[in-house]
């Protein structure tokens, strides 16, 4: 491995190495094949990234928001332009399916085209004559250094979801990409490194637990988005909010989908097997446990696993290939094992996805997409986040049974009805305890211009990631109260 592949950080306009004491092997994870190495940088390089964000902010703020968002307009058209080398770069780092990749990053780029709406987006309130001849305003003002903490499960995507909203309002900002997928953001940094942005708006941060450390405790930064597992988003939370920062933290996942006899089988199959077995279940959004009602069980269970069974299983970056391989060999192994914890629960593997023989792909994590049948509600792999291609199903025999077994869950994240009937679809709207709601859709991921709501265990703050969510968690607002009397100033 040449120097040039191990990772640099981009601090105040710069490539710099880390100050690192440990480097990490980037795989892919698809032929084990090593891509690169990632510096775990030390809280100097944080410290630094924060001090060049810190000095920018003077008069990045001062920046009209018309002129921020010129930036954004050019990153836009570079990552159009780059869009194929990306997406390859996400699957060969992540290892799901091109097609995956390439919705990711639409995603990615459609944060950027809202976040060119700041103008309008960042605007306050106003009124006149709160009491006689006295005015009040409110308006919206940056925060500073603002950050983020990825995970890796969309190295494109999930960045953007703060990034151009936080620059768009003024702030200045670090991103620290997941250590397991850092090439994507690298390569995003090499365009952002195109746009003229004064130095320090944009930094990017590799490393893992001592670089997260650092941004939690540092002085400058004001407010972190973090996405990754609860434990994880639990522990950010409580240090960075103890230390007064805003934050907003979103955590792990365990996502229902409900199956009523009306449903219609063949959408609802096609769709709860994408959202299972898409990005190999790697998604906070993944349905992973399918509760049929009543009469939907059979067909419905018939269906589902002809469908695991057909699933096409090999490397994302093969256009035929419908799943890739999961991250990393420890969570293959940890899959496997939950597999197992199902089966010694009682559950039954009606098709078992563990060691599969795939010609080619003998050195990938794989496992193929797997369905475990009559799954205790009250067992633990029933509530425990797999993060594989594994659905569990569970029956039961009315509408309301459902939604109170999705409603006892720790999660929040996401929960799915498929029906045909508009009623049912009501009561479940209004009664499931999730924050992003599917009905007859089985990934319920809300458009830039809409923020991405878990709840329960799937959240820790207040204001979520995407849209004007974002504008009001990166602007504090200021409120004027203001009396001009007449007489005091010369008549005209
Ligand atoms: P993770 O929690 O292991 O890591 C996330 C980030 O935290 C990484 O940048 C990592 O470097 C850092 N980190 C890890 N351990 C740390 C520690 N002990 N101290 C400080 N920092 C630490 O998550 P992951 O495995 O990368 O991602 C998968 C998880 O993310 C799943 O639980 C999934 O449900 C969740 N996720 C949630 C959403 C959502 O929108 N709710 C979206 C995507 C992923």
């Amino acid at each position: 491995m040449s120097q040039a592949d191990v990772l640099q950080n981009y601090i105040n306009g710069e490539w710099r190495d880390a100050n690192a004491s440990d480097y990490l092997d980037v795989m892919n994870p698809a032929t084990a094949e090593r891509l690169a190495q990632v510096p775990l940088s030390s809280g100097h390089d944080v410290d630094r990234a924060a001090q060049a964000a810190a000095a920018a902010f003077k008069t990045w703020r001062r920046t009209p928001p018309t002129q921020r968002v010129q930036y954004l307009f050019r990153l836009k058209v570079l990552l159009e332009e780059q869009f194929e080398d990306l997406a390859r770069t996400i699957t060969m780092e992540c290892g799901k399916t091109l097609a995956e990749a390439r919705g990711e990053l639409q995603r990615a780029i459609e944060n950027v085209e809202i976040a060119c709406g700041i103008p309008m987006m960042m605007q306050g309130t106003n009124l006149e004559d709160i009491a006689t001849g006295i005015d009040e305003i409110m308006i919206r003002q940056p925060l500073g250094v603002a950050a983020t903490i990825a995970p890796f499960n969309f190295p494109g995507m999930i960045p953007f979801w703060f990034m151009p909203y936080a620059i768009a309002c003024g702030n200045t900002y670090i991103v620290k990409p997941s250590e397991k997928v850092p090439l994507t953001m690298q390569k995003v940094f090499r365009l952002v490194d195109q746009l003229g942005l004064p130095k320090g708006v944009l930094n990017l941060v590799h490393g893992s637990k001592e670089a997260v450390d650092a941004i939690l405790d540092h002085p400058a930064i004001r407010a972190i988005s973090f996405v990754g597992s609860t434990p994880v988003a639990r522990y950010v939370y409580s240090r960075a909010a103890a230390n007064g920062k805003r934050m907003q933290c979103q955590g792990g996942a365990k996502n229902p989908v409900i199956i009523l006899p009306d449903a219609d089988l063949d959408t609802t199959t096609r769709i709860t097997a994408d959202s299972a077995f898409g990005c190999a279940g790697q998604r906070c959004l993944a349905a992973s446990v399918a509760v049929t009602v009543g009469e939907a069980k059979q067909r419905y269970t018939e269906a589902i696993a002809q469908a695991a069974t057909d699933r096409v299983v090999g490397n994302g970056l093969d256009e035929q290939v419908q799943m890739g391989p999961v991250i990393t060999p420890q969570s293959r192994t940890r899959i496997e094992q939950l597999i197992q914890q199902g089966a010694d629960e009682g559950a039954r593997v009606l098709v078992d996805g563990r060691s599969p023989n795939l010609t080619g792909c003998e050195q990938g994590n794989f496992v193929r997409p797997t369905i475990l049948q009559d799954v205790d509600p009250n067992s633990a792999i029933a509530h425990t986040e797999i993060f594989g291609p594994v659905l569990s199903l569970i029956h039961v025999k009315t509408l309301d049974e459902a939604i109170a077994l999705i409603n006892s869950g720790q999660f929040g994240n996401m929960a799915c009805l498929f029906t045909s009937s508009g009623a049912a679809a009501r009561k479940f709207r209004y009664e499931a305890e999730a924050g992003n709601i599917g009905i007859n859709i089985g990934v319920a991921a809300p458009m830039a211009f809409f923020p991405f709501s878990g709840w329960k265990d799937s959240f820790f703050g207040d204001l979520h990631g995407q849209g004007q969510h974002a504008v009001e968690f990166f602007t504090q607002t200021k409120v004027v109260v203001e009396r001009w009397r007449e007489d005091w100033s010369r008549q005209f």
